[in-house]
């Protein structure tokens, strides 16, 4: 789990929310799934679960994000798939910690397992540490200061290739989604590259509705869904009540794409 609520509090705040189907994908893991369906079914909440997983990959030096939406937990497979991505998480974490220490700032990844609960440790698990150690203002600080790609404890990841994170949803029976496409800082010419080969290798639907994009984004990535013939998805992102836009307030889908959620 990536985010700050437990699964039990997350899906009592889509509830809440009036949101009626909601998936949970977080980072690299789908240990939080289990929980949020026993608490649905426990409190008979009126909320569809939808299983996913956001994988991420390495597409020349860019961290792209792979969203799954359906697939299969327990499909032994993807979980050895994630158990590699785990371990590569694990260096990496320890490789930023030390970047940090040098900079002065010590013991940092101890730090963040506690935030991440002996779950995986993903970088904004640092970033609030770094919050609330008063080393930096808010989130966004940590990130242009020191975890973004080319800042100060920078350190580059080895996740799979996207055709890998494809393949792994496949066989685990879901639909593989291109996360927040425009979230990437690629040019124009990178992101049509990108869509395009996300496409070649089988990709099924983007993410045209998240949370901190603009309308013309929006539209930009509408057209581009229909362009290349991707269904189209609507994430929250939503990690945690402060700094981040709730649940079920991304701007819906427009009427010419065709929602990923059409035949479910
Ligand atoms: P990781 O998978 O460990 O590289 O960390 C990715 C996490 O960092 C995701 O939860 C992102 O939402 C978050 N993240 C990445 N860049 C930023 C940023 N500039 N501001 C806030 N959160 C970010
Ligand atoms: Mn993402």
């Amino acid at each position: 789990m990536d985010g700050l609520l437990s699964p039990t509090e997350l899906v009592n705040r889509a509830v809440a929310n009036a949101v009626d189907v909601l998936a949970i994908t977080d980072h690299d893991t789908v240990s939080g799934l289990a929980e949020a369906h026993k608490a649905i079914q426990e409190q008979q909440l009126p909320l569809t679960l939808i299983n996913g997983v956001e994988i991420s990959t390495n597409w020349k030096n860019n961290d792209i994000h792979i969203v799954g939406l359906q697939i299969e937990p327990s499909h032994p497979e993807l979980l050895a798939f994630l158990a590699r991505q785990e371990a590569l998480r694990i260096e990496r974490a320890i490789a930023i910690s030390d970047k940090l220490a040098k900079l002065g700032i010590e013991e940092v990844y101890q730090h963040a397992q506690q935030y991440a609960k002996g779950d995986i440790v993903s970088r904004a698990h640092f970033a609030r540490y770094l919050v609330d150690a008063g080393i930096v203002k808010d989130i966004s600080k940590a990130f242009k200061q020191y975890l973004a790609k080319g800042k100060k404890a920078y350190v580059a990841p080895g996740w799979h290739s996207i055709s890998e994170a494809i393949s792994i949803i496949h066989d685990a029976g879901g639909l593989a989604v291109l996360a927040h496409p425009a979230r990437y800082d690629l040019t124009n010419t990178k992101l049509k590259k990108l869509l395009s080969e996300f496409k070649q290798a089988g990709g099924d639907a983007i993410e045209v509705s998240q949370s901190r994009q603009s309308a013309d984004e929006f539209y930009m990535l509408a057209k581009q869904a229909i362009e290349y013939g991707f269904l189209a998805s609507r994430g929250s992102d939503f990690h945690a009540i402060e700094g981040y836009l709730d649940l079920g307030r991304t701007m819906p889908l427009s009427e010419n794409v065709t929602p990923i959620w059409h035949n479910w």
